[in-house]
């Protein structure tokens, strides 16, 4: 099959040929007129020839996505092929475990699509043009190769508007899906409301750091401050946590961190506090009740404009929260901003070390969960930071 050519400028093939995904606005030469967004099309080079081929979007400041460097037809089998290749390294990564995040988008070189697995029903995120426009295709793929029982589509997701794409309330396009569906992780069982919670219902991009924190909580006090529905809380209450306080400003989140925490570890005592976490943070004496203190806040930089004033508030909160660690105390501290990056957010850490008056060991640093990849040439696909650091 033949696809429209989009002529890239000189000199821009460079991050391509090394296997980024993307070319913006500014470096398109040419494109053929008339173009809708999302159409299929093929990224040429004056001197290099062929780069990929992929989806186009002419108002778009992502003009072109690519989905391959092969001439291949992108059709149904290219689709499947994809999809189970991403499958495959789930099931690898989580050995019988039905829930993941089965496709993130570039990641797995499927630009813009998003797919969560809850067991038997999954939850859907069309965010580029292109994928919106093969939705056809999509979705009866993959619910040839998952069978499963429902899948909700995502319509709410607000990167869809830098496509252009409208918003609207999530819907069931196949199959039912219960107001609650119960999932079995290696770290906790969990409510997951598919149509009305956040995102697409639950983190799993946190769920190989709530492992990794769960081990140092044996015995101790825990906060998991901005709990959502209680990952980090219910992980540690299940590695032996003594008490765990979970503290969201969300009633609604709270109230599902108290449902789930219900399922798990009925040794542990838990509690829940509704409202502000830094006032919580306030409120508590210095070396206070708190051997380990979890932060996970919703992302502060929503764009690069944003930058410095969200670094002062993780500096503020991340000072507050080391501030009222014992010796030998932990904090697991993320940021989920894509625009603050690893540098930034560990200059931070220094900043809000310095503020409180504390030394800190980094005990470890980490990202996002192995079901949500990071190409190695692409730094747009990383996003979480996480630290663990230990007062010394
Ligand atoms: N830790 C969670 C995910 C957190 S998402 C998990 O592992 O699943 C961020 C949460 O922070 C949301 O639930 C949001 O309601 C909450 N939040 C936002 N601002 C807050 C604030 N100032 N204090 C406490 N919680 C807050």
């Amino acid at each position: 099959m033949e696809y429209p050519q989009i002529v890239l400028k000189p000199k821009e093939e460079g991050r391509l040929r090394e296997g980024h995904l993307w070319a913006f606005s500014n470096e398109v030469a040419q494109a053929p007129s008339g173009m809708a967004p999302g159409a299929l099309a093929d990224l040429v080079h004056s001197g290099s020839g062929f780069l990929g081929r992929g989806f186009y979007h002419p108002h778009s400041l992502i003009a072109f996505r690519m989905l391959t460097a092969q001439k291949e037809d992108i059709d149904e089998t290219f689709f499947e092929k994809r999809f189970c290749e991403a499958q495959a390294w789930r099931e690898m990564l989580y050995p019988n475990i039905r829930s993941y995040r089965w496709i993130f988008g570039e990641s797995d070189r499927l630009p813009g699509l998003v797919v969560d697995r809850y067991g038997d029903y999954l939850s859907v995120q069309l965010l580029s043009a292109g994928m919106e426009k093969l939705r056809a295709l999509i979705l009866p793929l993959i619910e040839k190769i998952a069978s499963p029982k429902g899948i909700v589509l995502r319509t709410d997701a607000g990167l869809r508007e830098l496509e252009g794409l409208p918003q609207a309330s999530p819907e069931v396009v196949f199959g039912q899906v219960p107001e609650e569906v119960e999932i079995e992780l290696e770290n906790g069982r969990y409510f997951v409301n598919l149509l009305k919670g956040q995102k697409t219902g639950f983190y799993f991009d946190q769920r190989d750091n709530r492992q990794a924190l769960a081990g140092f909580c044996r015995g101790r006090k825990v906060l998991d401050a901005f709990c959502y529905s209680g990952g980090f809380g219910i992980a540690a209450a299940r590695a032996g946590a003594r008490e765990v306080v979970f503290n969201d400003s969300s009633e609604d989140a709270l109230a599902l961190a108290q449902k789930n925490a219900e399922l798990n570890a009925a040794s542990t005592i838990k509690t829940f506090v509704h409202g502000d976490a830094l006032k919580l943070l306030d409120r508590q004496a210095p070396g206070g009740p708190y051997e380990v203190v979890s932060l996970d806040p919703p992302a502060f930089a929503r764009s690069k404009k944003h930058l410095a004033v969200a670094l002062k508030a993780y500096e503020k909160l991340n000072a507050k929260a080391m501030s009222v660690l014992p010796r030998g105390g932990l904090l697991a501290t993320s940021s989920c901003s894509h625009h603050v990056d690893r540098a930034f957010f560990m200059q931070m850490l220094r900043r809000a070390a310095r503020k409180a008056g504390r030394s800190f060991r980094l005990v470890e640093l980490r990202s996002q969960a192995k079901d949500h990849p990071i190409l190695l040439s692409m730094p747009e696909t990383e996003y979480l930071k996480f630290a663990i650091l230990q007062v010394v």
